[in-house]
């Protein structure tokens, strides 16, 4: 079985690219979509790795082609969007497309592939997310002061939208988060598939229903952490 489409969404920070380096190492014939975008690359980023960048005239000459499945413009001033050649490229290939993408990208995706799987990611509280956007790589001189309080604040309006997402996780844990992860994309290829479960699809399967957004409806902790997030 192959062609599924996940998006996943999270503030800035709260470990997303190491999740989907992770993710992509241990589930096989799982593609990532490599987003265009006019922002510099960040300390090691890679050119067609990590992201395509391109300048703001190559942008929108290939928005203006409708070269785009989405696209956004992030922190109120950069490019960011999916070029539609990913999940072609990916349905060839019969395997499945993971999308990196911010909440107003995810919101267009599900409007245009209803049956896109969606997970957003949370952080572990606000501290734990101030703490990754100062520690992280970011080349030889980190993050402004500014630019960090941004980002905050943008999470804090990304956070408001996590109950629109089919599955909600916690990034604490590295491994349970990859793990986590790992089990939504193997328990849908098994439910498209329709075959008979193996006992570690049924245990994979298990660990996906306890991250379903209905199973989390009520739980302490994260609205424990989103209202770390609202309250400011
Ligand atoms: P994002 O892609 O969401 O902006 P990154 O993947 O760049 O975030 O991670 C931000 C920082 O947090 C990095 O320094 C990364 O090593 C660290 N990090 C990611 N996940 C975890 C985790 N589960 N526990 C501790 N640190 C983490
Ligand atoms: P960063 O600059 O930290 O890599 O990413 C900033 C935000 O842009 C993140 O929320 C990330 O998910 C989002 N993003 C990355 N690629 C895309 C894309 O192609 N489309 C949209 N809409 N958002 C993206």
């Amino acid at each position: 079985m192959s062609g599924l489409l996940f998006i996943i969404s999270a503030p800035s920070g709260s470990g997303k690219s190491t999740l989907v380096n992770e993710l992509l190492r241990v589930v096989p014939k799982l593609e990532f979509s490599v987003s265009y975008t006019t922002r510099p690359p960040r300390g090691s980023e890679r050119d067609g790795h990590d992201y395509n960048f391109v300048t703001r005239e190559q942008f929108e000459a290939m928005l203006a082609h409708g070269e785009f499945m989405e696209h956004a413009t992030v922190f109120g001033q950069h490019y960011y969007g999916t070029a539609k050649h990913y999940l072609e490229d990916a349905r060839i290939h019969g395997h499945d497309l993971l999308l990196d993408i911010d909440v107003q990208g995810a919101s267009q995706v599900k409007t245009s592939h209803p049956e896109a799987i969606s997970v957003f990611v949370l952080p572990p509280s606000r501290k734990v997310l101030e703490y990754r956007l100062r520690n992280r790589n970011e080349g030889a001189h980190g993050l402004m002061e500014d630019v960090i309080e941004r980002r905050l604040k943008e999470a804090s309006n990304e956070i408001k939208n996590y109950d629109r997402y089919d599955y909600i996780l916690v990034n604490d844990i590295l491994e349970e988060s990859v793990e986590q992860l790992k089990s939504i994309v193997v328990s849908h290829r098994a439910t498209a598939d329709k075959h008979q479960l193996t006992s570690e699809e049924q245990r994979l399967q298990k660990i996906a229903e306890s991250c379903l957004q209905a199973t989390n409806k009520n739980d302490s902790r994260i609205k424990e952490i989103v209202n770390s997030f609202t309250a400011n």
